[in-house]
C-alpha cells in the first residue's frame, strides 16, 4: 500500500474477502450459512483529522475521492459510487458514539463484484479503523452489524449479515457456522491441505448485481412462500414436512424457493457435521447438489456459472458451486490437490471453445478475520 505522500497514517487495519462454502441464499431466510475468509484482503490506512471531515480515496476508484461532514452524513443524501461504502459505515459508527474526523486511504486485492464480498471487506476494514481512532469499544459483531446497516441502509443493498460477520469472525483454518437468526456461531474446521485438497475460486469475469430486480424477486418469493406457509421465514420448515409444504404452496415458483432453502439449510448442518469429522473430501457431492439446487430450484445461476462448475465436474473435482447472490459471479471448486492443474486447463479451454476471455482461478485458503496492520512496516519508506 502507498498513502498519499503527506499522509501519515495513525492505524492500518485490513479486512477479508469471503467465500460461503455452503448455504446460499439461506441468509435472508434466518438460515444457517458457512462462510471462510479469504487470504485476499482490503486495506485502509487513517488518521484522525482536526475538521470533522471523512475524506475518502481508494487506489482501486482513482479519480474518485471525495470528502463530507461527518455530521452531515444522510442516507436521504447519500453519495453515490464507492463513496457509499465508507460514508455509510462513518454514518452507521455516528449511531454508537462520536466519530472524529478521519483521512481514509484505501487499497485491496479482493476482485469487486465477483460474489468474494469485497464491499464487507471494505465497510469492516474501514469500521475498525475509525472506530479505533474514535475510541470507540466495540465488539467484533458490532462492528459487523454497524457494517451491515451502512450497506443496508446507506448504500442501499438489501443483503444480510453474512458477509461481514465473516469479516469480523472467520478464523484461519476454519469456516464460521453462523445461524443467520440467532447470530450464534461456531468455527468448524477447513483446513484443505491437510487433506490433500485445494478449494478454487473461478471468477468468471460475468459480475453479479445485488441490487439487481432478480435477486430482490428471489428474497420477495422467499417471503411470499413463508406467508403462505405460515411461519416466520422458509428456515422453520424441516426437511420431513418438505413435501407437505410444496403441496400447499401449489406455485411452481415458490415451491422452487421453498425446496432450494429447506434443502439448502440441510446441507448445510450435514456439512458442517463433515467437516466435524474431518471428511472434507466428503462435501463434494453437497456443493454438487447446493448448485443444481440453485441452477433448477432459485434460478439464480447463469450460463457461465454453469459452464465452470460443469466442466470442474467433468474434469474430476470434488464438487463445485457457484457462490455469491448469482446470476454471475464466482464458483467455488473443492478437488484434489493433484486435479487442480487439470481442472485449470478445462476451464480455461472451455470458456475459449465458447468466446469468452479466460477466468481467474485463484486457490483460497481459509483465513483470518479483519486485524491491525503494523504501521511502520507499512509505511512509505525514506
Ligand atoms: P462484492 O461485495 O461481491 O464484491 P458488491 O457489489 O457488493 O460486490 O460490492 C462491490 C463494490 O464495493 C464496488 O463496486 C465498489 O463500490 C466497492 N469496493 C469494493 N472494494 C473496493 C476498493 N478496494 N476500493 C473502492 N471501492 C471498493
Ligand atoms: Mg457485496
Amino acid at each position: 500500500m502507498r498513502p498519499a505522500a503527506r499522509f501519515a497514517p495513525e492505524t492500518i487495519w485490513s479486512a477479508p474477502g469471503r467465500v460461503n462454502l455452503i448455504g446460499e441464499h439461506t441468509d435472508y431466510n434466518d438460515g444457517f450459512v458457512l462462510p471462510f475468509a479469504l487470504d485476499l484482503r482490503v486495506r485502509v490506512a487513517a488518521a484522525r483529522r482536526a475538521d470533522g471531515r471523512v475524506v475518502a480515496s481508494s487506489a482501486q476508484a482513482p479519480g474518485e475521492d471525495g470528502e463530507a461532514l461527518v455530521a452531515a452524513l444522510d442516507p436521504a443524501a447519500a453519495a453515490r459510487g464507492w463513496l457509499a461504502y465508507p460514508f455509510g459505515v462513518v454514518w452507521a459508527l455516528r449511531a454508537l458514539g462520536p466519530v472524529c474526523g478521519v483521512d481514509l486511504v484505501v487499497d485491496g486485492v479482493v476482485p469487486a463484484g465477483s460474489g468474494l464480498s469485497s464491499s464487507a471487506a471494505l465497510e469492516c476494514a474501514v469500521a475498525c479503523a475509525v472506530a479505533e481512532l474514535s475510541r470507540l469499544a466495540l465488539s467484533p459483531v458490532e462492528i459487523a452489524l454497524a457494517c451491515r446497516r451502512a450497506e443496508n441502509d446507506y448504500v442501499g443493498v438489501p443483503s444480510g449479515a453474512m458477509d461481514q460477520l465473516a469479516a469480523m469472525c472467520c478464523t484461519a483454518g476454519h469456516a464460521l457456522f453462523l445461524d443467520t437468526r440467532t447470530l450464534a456461531m461456531e468455527q468448524v474446521p477447513l483446513d484443505p491441505a491437510a487433506a490433500g485438497c485445494v478449494l478454487l475460486v473461478i471468477d468468471t469475469g460475468h459480475p453479479h448485481s445485488l441490487t439487481s430486480s432478480s435477486y430482490a424477486d428471489r428474497r420477495r418469493s422467499c417471503e411470499e412462500a413463508a406467508k403462505r406457509l405460515g411461519v416466520r421465514a422458509l428456515r422453520d420448515v424441516t426437511e420431513p414436512e418438505l413435501g407437505a409444504a410444496l403441496a400447499a404452496l401449489g406455485d411452481e415458483v415458490l415451491a422452487g424457493c421453498a425446496r432450494h432453502v429447506v434443502t439448502e439449510n440441510a446441507r448445510v448442518l450435514e456439512a458442517v457435521h463433515l467437516l466435524s469429522a474431518g471428511r472434507l473430501r466428503e462435501l463434494g457431492p453437497l456443493l454438487h447438489a447446493s448448485h443444481a439446487s440453485l441452477r433448477d430450484d432459485l434460478e439464480v445461476s447463469a450460463p457461465l456459472l454453469d459452464l465452470a462448475a460443469e466442466t470442474a465436474e467433468d474434469a474430476g473435482c470434488l464438487g463445485a458451486r457457484m457462490v455469491g447472490g448469482g446470476f454471475g459471479g464466482s464458483v467455488l471448486v473443492l478437488a484434489d490437490a493433484a486435479a487442480e492443474a487439470v481442472i485449470r486447463e478445462a476451464v480455461t479451454a472451455a470458456f475459449a471453445r465458447r468466446g469468452f476471455e479466460a477466468p481467474a482461478v485463484v486457490e483460497v485458503v481459509p483465513s483470518d478475520a479483519a486485524r491491525r496492520e503494523d504501521v511502520a512496516e507499512l509505511a512509505p519508506r525514506g
